[in-house]
């Protein structure tokens, strides 16, 4: 199985419901291979300014349709994508690295995402009504809404942002990772004719685009996917001018195992928990602690599975994980498996990767309960590395879960549901799932306490983070 961009491989920026060529173009590089797959458009300044133009010029008629319109405006979009999913999914595995099957279902994930946002629904408030005073407290659209996402899902964190943002009443400027922007540069071909001109706009550039964008005074919202680092400059920016911000920012997401858990049923669940799209999930676990009466056995477990699973070229042969996505992120990941060696702790599995080979690769690595101190444990690997953490006691595993700067997700792994959930209220963070984990429901908000972010997204309380408040009162007696 090989893939060819053919002749549909002209990739332009889509600024006002228009095809805009880029004036200079960015190679994206397939990370299976090294090779340079296809030139994006590199956004200039000014191309920039005209995508905000426009999304501004788009925004009074948006904001003002029937709510009808914008919800039946949303499922033509979601039409439109699972009508393009093979080819979505095709830029997907070329850009990004991942699977095939991860792939469509990333896409699917869009359109699905995009039809049960559209049933969202949300009302005034009315504060008084009566011979005195009307009063009624509304959501208005903000305005003009950046969205800017990372590369390990390409279409599947710009849903998170699209409908609600639409929904609501919002214009939208969509900036993808210049590592994966192919696939959302095809997002924006698709919805051209369907959406009015400037309702979505996606722009992509290799260089400073991120801070023109959260810079520039023409957005009113940056809703921000993306590292704590990241996320912290973009606050910054949009403090300038006080431009609202929803930030999903990074994760180190602990997973509890309790003793009584079936080793061999949830050995499966939890490798993946760790390892899909090759560890590059904000909410994959991070941290596994395992209670010491089953540590051997689960850690057995879950060597025979990292040892079967095909690590490879996706767009060559079925594989269960491809490479890590690119070659920062492939440097972050080494460095943190050569910190892990430089200190003496032991890999069950996998290791430092070969060095030389064009392709990112990095096999599924365990390694075997490093101190809380290190740097695997402290930081997000966001790759396919995972320590595993023996604790005795449930009270000092709540404590070291907890000790993180990051607040994302967590879970608790339990053979009695019921001790689960009283465990899982001692865990701080976002959102904390017992006996399963990365469960996203588009009508369920989700987001990042403490370091891992500000605001929500997804569900009734992601979408009004992209309206504000208005309340009318109106003064009826005259005593
Ligand atoms: P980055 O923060 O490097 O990039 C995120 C996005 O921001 C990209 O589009 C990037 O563009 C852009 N960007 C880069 N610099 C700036 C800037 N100064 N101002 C504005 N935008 C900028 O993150 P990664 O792409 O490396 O993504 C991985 C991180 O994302 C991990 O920490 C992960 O945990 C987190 N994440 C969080 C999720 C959540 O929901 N909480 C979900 C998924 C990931 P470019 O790539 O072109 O530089």
């Amino acid at each position: 199985m090989s893939y060819d961009l053919g002749a549909s491989g002209a990739f332009t920026l889509t600024i006002g419901g228009r095809s805009v060529a880029g004036e200079s173009t960015f190679g994206v590089v397939n990370p299976a291979t090294g090779r340079v797959v296809a030139a994006a458009p590199d956004c200039t300044r000014e191309q920039l300014d005209e995508a905000v133009a426009a999304a501004r010029a788009a925004f009074p008629a948006w904001a003002a349709l029937d709510i009808a319109e914008r919800r039946r405006h949303l499922v033509s979009m979601a039409d439109a994508v699972d009508a393009h999913t093979q080819d979505l999914a095709t830029l997907i595995v070329l850009e990004q690295g991942k699977p095939r099957p991860v792939a469509v279902a990333e896409v699917a994930g869009l359109a699905m995402w995009l039809r049960r946002t559209a049933e969202l629904e949300w009302e005034e408030t009315v504060n008084q009504d009566d011979g005195e005073r009307l009063s009624v407290t509304r959501r208005l659209p903000l305005g003009v809404v950046a969205a800017i996402t990372p590369w390990n899902y390409p279409v599947g964190q710009a849903s998170f942002k699209l409908g609600p943002a639409l929904l609501a009443g919002n214009t939208v400027v969509l900036k993808p990772s210049a590592f994966t922007p192919l696939a959302n540069l095809r997002l924006g071909e698709v919805w051209r004719d369907l959406l009015p001109a400037g309702v979505v706009n996606v722009v992509t550039g290799s260089g400073d685009l991120g801070s023109w964008v959260t810079g520039h005074p023409g957005f009113d919202k940056i809703s921000f996917t993306g590292s704590t680092r990241t996320g912290r400059a973009v606050m910054a920016n949009a403090a300038q001018r006080l431009a609202r911000v929803t930030l999903e920012l990074g994760g180190n997401d602990a997973a509890i195992v309790l003793p009584d858990v079936e080793v061999s049923e949830v050995a499966p669940q939890l490798f993946w928990a760790a390892f899909a799209n090759s560890g590059q999930i904000c909410l994959a676990a991070k941290r596994l602690y395992i209670h010491e009466d089953v540590y051997d056995d689960l850690a057995r477990e879950l060597v025979r599975l990292a040892e079967q699973v095909r690590v490879g070229d996706p767009s060559e042969s079925e594989v269960d994980l491809g490479p890590v996505s690119n070659q920062r992120q492939y440097e972050s990941v080494v460095s943190l498996l050569s910190d892990c060696r430089d200190h003496g702790y032991r890999f069950l599995t996998g290791g430092l990767p070969e060095t030389g080979t064009a392709g990112l690769f990095v096999a599924p690595t365990l390694v075997d309960n490093p101190p809380d101190s290190s740097r695997i444990v402290r930081e997000e690997q966001f790759g396919p590395v995972l320590p595993l953490l023996k604790y005795r006691e449930v009270d000092e595993v709540v404590r070291r879960a907890n000790a993180s700067e990051y607040a994302l997700g967590a879970s608790v792994w339990t053979g009695d549901p019921v001790v689960g959930l009283e465990l899982a209220k001692r865990l701080e963070a976002g959102t904390v799932w017992v006996n399963e984990v990365m469960h996203l429901d588009p009508l369920v908000p989700f987001g990042g306490r403490r370091q891992s972010g500000i605001g929500v997204e997804s569900g009734l309380a992601g979408l009004l983070e992209f309206t504000e408040l208005q309340t009318l009162s109106v003064r009826r007696s005259r005593g």
